[in-house]
């Protein structure tokens, strides 16, 4: 099920480009980049919490997330790769994975969002940096 006014349903999204629509997400590389590989891990229904989603769509979220995160580690060799939950503003079940790098923004902290737009990438170099995640998935 799609909800209209819902970026991630409508693909409306101008934060972020996709990378690839996996088993039962889709996975978005953000337009900033502060945190090298940073992408959003879209569940393609429109459901607002875990737990309004079925066993199997759960372990297929699982394995995407999985695959994704896998992806991210061999294409950016990060320290830790971080997962965030937030959804206040975009209730649309999303996650951030974010790579971590030591003496990198924020080691050690939870990771912030940049919405200075100093570190955004350029369309050109977005999409190399989508292709080298594609490769790893
Ligand atoms: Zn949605």
């Amino acid at each position: 099920m799609k909800d209209s006014r819902c970026r991630y349903c409508t693909c409306a999204d101008d934060i972020s480009v996709k990378v690839a629509d996996l088993e039962t997400s889709a996975l978005l590389l953000t337009r900033d980049q502060s945190y090298k590989g940073r992408c959003i891990l879209a569940l393609n229904d429109h459901k607002t919490e875990l737990f309004m989603t079925g066993p199997e769509e759960l372990a297929a979220w699982a394995r995407d997330l999985s695959r994704a995160a896998k992806a991210l580690w061999e294409a950016f060799s990060p320290d830790k790769i971080n997962y965030a939950a937030f959804g206040d503003l975009y209730p649309h079940l999303h996650l951030h994975l974010v790579p971590k790098y030591r003496g990198g923004p924020e080691w050690g902290r939870p990771f912030v969002l940049d919405l200075s737009g100093d570190n955004l990438l350029p369309p050109e170099e977005l999409e190399e940096r989508a292709g080298l995640i594609r490769r790893y998935l």
